[in-house]
């Protein structure tokens, strides 16, 4: 744990703009035995089908997470108090190979599970979200709450199968998400095909379009995230274009129209007492970000996730 922020000896304290960034300022760490929560960067962008640079995501993230502090304001949660976090730095993915890159990943994960740890990650496009959940929910399917502008649920595009329009409904299939315990909140934006999130609606998703999440308010879709995933094991997958672009400009895929910091901060909180085994943070592309606000904003994401995954881990002890 980096020194208290609160001063509380001249000699303790460190400023904050100070060292090695890594995530929130948690201890740099080799293996997932070490923690209970493993913070961990996924560089990679290969599923991307637009906009890249989402590989950039992990390091401009840590950056701009060295603003984050170590208790949550409203549920007064302090995640490293009880349990043990590290940052175990970036998977080696290759970027000359999506393939390999996958299965890289995937195993990392699978390690990360067998050491009884939970991962909270920064992609990376949201393709990284299918080799996570092949690592760590393979024979165990899992429920999902998935922020997003897309469901994520498509099928191949320009004859390839794993890109990050599809990591959902391929996860589906591969027996790693129980469809009927996700949530997909804050879909829009203009479509390529009429039918192209169908494989959701089938598959029984709860999907929240963006113009049901306004009518019925933000209080009732917190409701609605309980009912859908109940107690069972739940990921949560933010991808940030789920915000409004005027909070998160610099991703691949933005769409004018969405959810704003405060209900998506709101949403995260009220995640606290659900059963969490992992999330992720995904699609910041920070060469579409110089303001740096979209990696401060998925920071923030990632330290309301980790409060409540924290608080999981230890109400579960
Ligand atoms: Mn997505
Ligand atoms: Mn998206």
């Amino acid at each position: 744990m980096a020194d208290d922020d609160t001063g509380g000896g001249a000699i303790a304290y460190r400023p904050r703009f100070m060292e090695i960034p890594s995530f929130m300022r948690y201890p740099i760490v080799d293996a997932p035995g070490e923690v209970d929560i493993a913070l961990i960067g996924v560089p990679f962008d290969l599923g991307t089908t637009n906009r890249p640079g989402a590989r950039h995501g992990p390091r401009q993230v840590r950056d701009m997470s060295s603003l984050i502090r170590r208790t949550h304001h409203v549920s007064l949660i302090t995640p490293g108090e009880h349990c043990r976090i590290g940052d175990m730095g970036d998977v080696p993915v290759n970027p000359l190979d999506a393939a390999a890159s996958l299965a890289i990943i995937e195993k990392f994960y699978a390690g990360v599970r067998a050491a009884g740890a939970a991962p909270l990650s920064v992609g990376g496009d949201h393709l990284v979200a299918l080799p996570i959940l092949r690592g760590i929910a393979k024979g165990a399917p899992v429920g999902m709450v998935h922020f997003d502008a897309h469901c994520d649920t498509s099928g191949a595009f320009m004859g390839v199968e794993e890109h990050h329009g599809t990591p959902f409904r391929l996860a589906v299939e591969e027996g790693l998400l129980d469809p009927k315990r996700v949530i997909q909140i804050g879909i829009r934006g203009s479509l390529t095909d009429k039918e192209i999130w169908k494989f959701s609606h089938e598959s029984g998703m709860r999907v929240v379009y963006i113009e049901e999440f306004f009518e019925r308010g933000v209080d009732w879709v917190i409701e609605e995230i309980a009912r859908v995933v109940g107690d069972g094991p739940t990921y949560v997958s933010f991808d940030v274009d789920g915000l409004d672009p005027v909070y998160a400009p610099g991703t691949g895929t933005p769409e004018a129209g969405g959810f704003s910091m405060f209900e998506a901060q709101k949403m995260i909180r009220s995640l606290q007492g659900l059963h969490l085994v992992g999330g992720d943070v995904v699609e910041v592309s920070p060469p579409f970000d110089p303001s740096g606000n979209t990696a401060l904003n998925a920071a923030t994401v990632m330290f309301e996730i980790l409060c409540v995954l924290a608080d999981s881990i230890v109400s579960r002890r």
